[in-house]
């Protein structure tokens, strides 16, 4: 501790007064962190709602135990992927019926892309995010594969531009409102107001933004959502995720695996499908119903919660953050990569350092979870219903002294070890 001996009396008396008038402080009891952890890695990995364990106790022992297979219709697993989505639907701002949860993100993708594809049949682009989550690069190629359309990767400060150019050959722009290396924040109501007035359809991966800021997908007329069920949404690990596809897109919806659950009479075992009115279509097999009453419970935690206050202390955190980093950390070689306005800023603080991966393995080590994206960036995920100010201070003097100190192993990680 050279630098740093003058600042952190003044950081720890600011997180303090922070911590102290946080209206949101007693959400954190609805978690079950660990004692002596500071989690910054919930939007990689959200942690345990308290409400889960019983919720999943109840749905082995008695439901699945006892009720067996009366529980389909007499504990509601039927209709679960439905009750669920629109438990989903509430935090992204989608009036019931439009959100269907169960698959993973990638499915839901998959699904999203080439149903959207089929709604513009006569326009031969799809337009993503070059520097978009890798699935979601990798299934926009492979839906363009199987379509015959020519993928444009356009960044989402170009985009704008690009569609006044191009937006009439455009069939769907996929994006996410937040950058997930970054934690840029993109503006989702200009963008998809940019796609429609070229006649195109937009389609957004909320995994980084549902549950951690405010969205109105009905009130911006956003075509197409998916997110994940894991990350701020805390429903555990593989989660179930979830589509939102807007009504009036519903009775031309065509999706590419029609399968069983999304028959219009599924027990009818007819011989050729015939799609379920509105978002049911969307349904594929036998939904994952351990995992989804998980959720199901999970979204409990923001029973109450109004979004707006969680945006406002996610910013206060993450400019609190950025503070500590300015003082403690770039003057030892992190620079960060977040953009300092508030209005550009998800709810992560992403810093570039050449020992991230070295570092976040350090960090672990005495407690604090953070987590690195190659070749060097650390990132740290703040979430409003949990994270304090205080943790983010001890994560910036962890930080501080690790790296003051050299007192870190830097042998790279062995090959396939998540980060
Ligand atoms: C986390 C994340 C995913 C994950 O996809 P899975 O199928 O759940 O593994 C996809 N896209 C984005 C933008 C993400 O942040």
């Amino acid at each position: 501790m050279t630098t740093a001996l003058s600042a952190p009396p003044a950081l720890r008396a600011q997180a303090g007064r922070l911590d102290a008038a946080d209206p949101l402080a007693p959400l954190r009891a609805r978690f079950l962190l660990p004692p002596d952890v500071v989690y910054l890695d919930g939007n990689s990995l959200g942690p345990l709602p308290a409400a889960v364990p019983p919720a999943l106790d109840d749905a082995v022992r008695r439901q699945w135990g006892t009720g067996l297979i009366g529980s389909w219709n007499g504990a509601g697993w039927w209709e679960a992927p439905l009750r669920v989505g629109d438990a989903v639907g509430r935090l992204i701002g989608a009036a019931p019926g439009q959100t269907v949860a169960g698959d993973s993100t990638s499915v839901q993708l998959f699904t999203a892309l080439d149903a959207a594809a089929a709604l513009r049949p006569d326009r031969p682009l799809l337009v993503t995010d070059p520097g978009h989550f890798p699935t979601d690069r990798y299934l926009a190629d492979a839906v363009a594969r199987r379509r015959g359309l020519d993928v444009r990767r356009v960044a989402p400060a170009d985009l704008p531009a690009f569609l006044a150019a191009e937006g009439h050959r455009t069939a769907v722009v996929s994006y996410s409102p937040v950058d997930f290396r970054t934690g840029e924040l993109y503006d989702l109501a200009a963008l998809t107001r940019a796609a429609h007035d070229a006649g195109a359809l937009a389609l957004w991966d909320l995994c980084h933004a549902a549950g951690a800021l405010p969205l109105d997908v009905d009130g911006t007329g956003v075509d197409l959502a998916v997110g994940c069920g894991y990350k701020f949404l805390s429903g555990g690990p593989g989660a179930p995720a979830y589509l939102y596809v807007a009504q009036r897109h519903h009775a031309a919806l065509e999706t590419p695996l029609p399968g069983w659950t999304g028959h219009a009479a599924p027990f009818d075992l007819a011989a050729g499908y015939r799609p379920a009115p509105g978002i049911a279509r969307a349904r594929i097999g036998t939904p994952p119903i351990l995992s989804l009453l998980a959720l199901e419970a999970a979204l409990t935690a923001f029973d109450g919660v109004d979004l707006r206050q969680v945006r406002a202390k996610s910013l206060s955190l993450t400019g609190f953050f950025l503070r500590c980093a300015d003082e403690l950390l770039t003057p030892l070689g992190f620079a960060p990569v977040t953009p300092a306005d508030p209005a550009r800023r998800g709810s992560q603080v992403t810093l570039r350092h050449p020992d991230a991966h070295a570092l976040t393995r350090a960090l672990a080590h005495h407690g604090v979870l953070a987590d690195m994206r190659a070749p060097d960036l650390l990132r740290f995920g703040v979430n409003a219903l949990y994270t304090t100010h205080t943790d983010l201070l001890e994560a910036a003097l962890r930080l501080h002294t690790l790296t003051a100190t050299g007192a870190y192993d830097r042998t790279p990680p062995a090959p396939g070890v998540v980060t």
